[in-house]
């Protein structure tokens, strides 16, 4: 098994059809043992259920990536209970829904903060929190999409926030190699989820996208899953910094 007594905590389960969640599932399928965070109480709900169904059973803590006490007191936890961590799972995002329709142009000053502070700089608070518990190298994947790179329409400020967040993944990377601690984004197809209803015109991505890829397929969950297992693992060991895309070749495409 993969993950066999690897230690990893998942960040940004909100429900059955999370990226995390599948995430989740697959690591502990190979072995892993979790920490599942959840944001807050509303959401911890539908968490705790899903949690039952993983053998064994996971470590549930509440944490808002925004909140810095909350951060550290989840790996005081994990220190705790577990004296290390191995791998960290960041899949969080978020911009208030007014920027994800209409121009680029119209995000506000206060639309942008908040949608670079949740969604690119956790990971640099996250991953600064979790180097000294990786003490036996470790691996960090964080999930970001095509329009950090490529102008998508309503995707708007949350495209500069991806830009971010694959520079960070670059520049943590570099931070954290000595350490034997690796750092990868996976570049995901658009899928069906929580987050991805708050992008005016969502099902016109996914029919577009179906319909262009050269494999003329949405991207699955479980596509997605296998290649954060991959990431996560020894497998692949010799990678870091890395944008891997899981688009069923999307991204090739000029036209
Ligand atoms: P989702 O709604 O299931 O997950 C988003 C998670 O972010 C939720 O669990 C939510 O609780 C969490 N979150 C938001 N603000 C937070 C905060 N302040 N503190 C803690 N958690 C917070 O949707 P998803 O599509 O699974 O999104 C996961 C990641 O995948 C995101 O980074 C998203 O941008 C990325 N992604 C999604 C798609 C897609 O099409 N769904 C494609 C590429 C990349």
């Amino acid at each position: 098994m993969l993950m066999q007594a690897k230690v990893g905590l998942v960040i940004g389960v909100a429900n059955k059809r999370s990226i995390a969640w599948a995430i989740a599932q697959r690591v502990a399928e190979q072995g892993a043992t979790l920490v599942l965070s959840y944001q807050n109480e509303r959401l911890g709900e539908k968490v705790i259920e899903l949690a039952k169904t993983l053998d064994p059973q996971p470590v549930l803590l509440q944490l808002d990536v925004n909140d810095d006490e909350q951060i550290s007191a989840v790996f005081e936890q994990i220190r705790d209970k577990f004296g290390r961590l191995d791998f960290l799972v960041h899949s969080v995002a978020f911009a208030p829904r007014q920027e994800l329709e209409g121009n680029y142009i119209n995000t506000s000053r206060e639309g942008y903060r908040i949608a670079l502070d949740v969604s690119a700089y956790s990971l640099t608070a996250l991953a600064r929190a979790a180097q000294p518990l990786m003490t036996d190298g470790g691996a960090i994947l964080t999930l970001s999409y095509l329009g950090a790179e490529r102008v998508i329409p309503n995707y708007n400020v949350m495209g500069v926030a991806k830009a971010a967040l694959e520079a960070s993944v670059r520049y943590l990377a570099n931070d954290l190699g000595q350490y034997g601690i690796r750092v990868n984004a996976l570049s995901a197809g658009p899928v069906k989820t929580l987050a991805a209803s708050g992008i005016s015109g969502f099902s016109r991505m996914l029919e577009h996208h179906r319909n262009k890829a050269p494999l003329r397929k949405n991207t699955e969950l479980s596509e997605i899953a296998d290649a954060a297992l991959f990431l996560l693992s020894s497998l692949s060991r010799g990678i870091t910094g890395q944008t891997i895309y899981v688009d069923g070749g999307y991204s090739i495409v000029g036209m």
